[in-house]
């Protein structure tokens, strides 16, 4: 027999507003810090839903924000999917041409965009051809933009109803959206139906998830562009918690305000965040005394990362996930049994990716197309599946044909698990650069610079960096007539016109020619390779990929 009643996220907000009605949601928004309570965001969320309607959105419309994380924000997350129709959380940091892009593709009716983002999003529109016909802009706030003709949000709600009769949405009806960058070509969209978005709340509500109750003041750093803030929002919803919202371009002192002032007990971001926490509590007298976890994923937590929250007596719990997964796919729980192990061990442990959550299924499928042995060892690419892992790309079968197999999502990271079943990541194969926590296409920025007629060939390599996890490096061989002195800055004109600064290369490195595998392609391992040799072995300059100083 089926249950009562579909799983969607109504019943979340209704059980934070009904349990919950007085405990806070607190907001750092663009207009200074805001303070309301559950029973407010629902008449809010409710005057919301009704705005959207009398706006002309309907069921499996879908509507799109270009935010940061704020209460106004959060509004969305409810009110857009508890009324049937779809949230679409876009990426404001991506390059124009994939902003477009996706907006196109995705069919956006309606885009809320945050004040301080409306330039660039502006920018974007005043570039396209037809991708933004038809859109309608609300912009965060009270006030209009200067930017684009855009409705303030306040105008847009403030004469609607505060109560809304949500209604009984599908399981199976698409409730969120986010699109995630590909190694070659567009942005690839993951929906998220009711039912994946319900049971990866639940999962993330147990103990081997990220759960959050009552007692807990959550903030997610992790922006609400990224796969929902990794779902934070709904689960802090469903298990009642304070939540803490750090607004725009939150730097590391306002994150210790926040986490000082409001008492925040568990918090969420990639390892640049963090980084960036820490060298600032050297410098200042924070007090971490409330903060109990903080979740780092997006990128691999360093140990000594680990290892400093643990003398703040603050626990890290290393999470792995992708857009696809929705995206809590692992966390680094210590098992049981290990609580008592030697020290080393314990830290070995919590800084892999970590432990399956309940309700998914892996494997680990090395070359020879078999599963490989659980020894800590053998690799190869991880496969999953489950509840809350998508099985295909929006409109996009060439992807579907090689990223899925039998309901297997083929991830693309390439891991090892050991005994224990703890899994770590041990390389990747997508060609792609994360920096940040963003995703950085090396595929993308050869082709561009070899479009310059002084560059015979092209390859680009993230190398790890300290504080950004990897940056780019452009290897370039240039043509016989280069002038090599101007070239680089040429390049780097010319990638300015297109990408975003962050995108830029860090270096450019002439060199005499592109190792290749032995099937022909850019042997990125190679150039990994032979480029850290070189900064670790003094004045001793490899042939192939070696920089050319001469
Ligand atoms: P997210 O927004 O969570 O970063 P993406 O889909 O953009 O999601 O990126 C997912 C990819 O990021 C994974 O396939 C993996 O390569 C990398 N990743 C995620 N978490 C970790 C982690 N804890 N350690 C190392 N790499 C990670």
């Amino acid at each position: 027999m089926p249950g009562g009643t579909s799983q969607t996220l109504r019943p979340f907000l209704w059980r934070a507003t009904n349990l919950y009605p007085d405990t806070e949601i607190v907001s750092r928004n663009h207009d200074g810090l805001q303070r309301y309570t559950y029973s407010e965001y629902d008449a809010r969320t409710c005057q919301l839903a009704n705005a959207l309607e009398a706006a002309g959105i309907e069921t499996g419309d879908r509507v799109g924000t270009f935010c940061w994380n704020h209460s106004r924000h959060f509004e969305t997350y409810f009110a857009v999917p508890s009324m049937g129709a779809q949230l679409h959380t876009i990426n404001p940091l991506l390059p124009d041409a994939h902003i477009q892009y996706i907006v196109d593709n995705a069919d956006d009716q309606l885009i809320f965009v945050d004040p301080s983002l409306a330039p660039k999003l502006a920018g974007a529109v005043a570039d396209a051809d037809d991708e933004f016909d038809g859109v309608d802009f609300v912009v965060m706030g009270s006030e209009e933009s200067d930017d684009l003709e855009a409705t303030p949000y306040e105008s847009f709600i403030e004469d609607h109803e505060s109560d809304y009769d949500w209604p009984d949405v599908d399981e199976d009806q698409p409730a969120g959206m986010c699109y995630t960058s590909g190694t070659t070509g567009n942005p690839k969209g993951v929906e998220y139906t009711q039912q994946m978005l319900w049971s990866h709340t639940m999962a993330s509500q147990t103990p081997q998830g990220i759960p959050m109750a009552d007692d807990d003041v959550v903030m997610p750093v992790v922006p609400m562009f990224h796969v929902n803030a990794w779902g934070m929002p709904f689960t802090a919803t469903a298990g009642g918690a304070k939540q803490v919202f750090p607004g725009p371009s939150p730097e590391p002192e306002d994150l210790a305000t926040l986490i000082e002032d409001e008492g925040v007990t568990i918090s969420a971001g990639v390892p640049t965040v963090w980084l960036g926490l820490m060298d600032y509590c050297s410098e200042n007298e924070v007090d971490l005394s409330a903060l109990e976890t903080v979740i780092v994923g997006g990128s691999a937590a360093p140990k000594s990362m680990i290892e400093w929250f643990d003398e703040q007596g603050v626990e890290v719990l290393h999470a792995w996930g992708m857009t696809e997964t929705a995206p809590i796919g692992s966390v680094s729980h210590l098992k049981a049994d290990l609580h008592d192990a030697a020290s080393d061990t314990k830290i070995d442990k919590r800084s892999k990716q970590g432990l399956v959550v309940p309700g998914l299924e892996f494997k680990v499928v090395g070359d020879d197309g078999n599963e490989v042995a659980w020894n800590g060892e053998e690799f190869g690419e991880l496969w999953i599946r489950g509840p809350w892992v998508t099985t295909e790309y929006f409109k996009r079968p060439e992807a579907n044909e090689t990223d899925f197999e039998d309901g297997w999502l083929k991830t693309g990271d390439v891991v090892t698990v050991d005994a224990d079943g703890y899994m770590e990541i041990v390389d990747r194969e997508k060609d792609v650069i994360k920096s940040g926590g963003e995703w950085i296409s090396s595929v993308e920025l050869e082709n561009a610079i070899m479009a310059h007629d002084d560059v015979a060939e092209a390859a680009v390599v993230g190398v790890p960096h300290e504080r950004w996890q990897e940056r780019p490096v452009a290897f370039v061989v240039p043509g016989e007539d280069a002038d090599r002195e101007s070239l680089p800055d040429e390049i780097d004109d010319m990638l300015a016109d297109e990408y975003p600064k962050w995108w830029l290369p860090d270096e450019i490195e002439f060199i005499k020619q592109v190792p290749k595998t032995a099937t022909g392609k850019f042997s990125k391992k190679d150039i990994r390779q032979e480029y850290a040799d070189q900064s670790l072995v003094d004045g001793q300059v490899p042939d192939e990929a070696a920089p050319d100083r001469d």
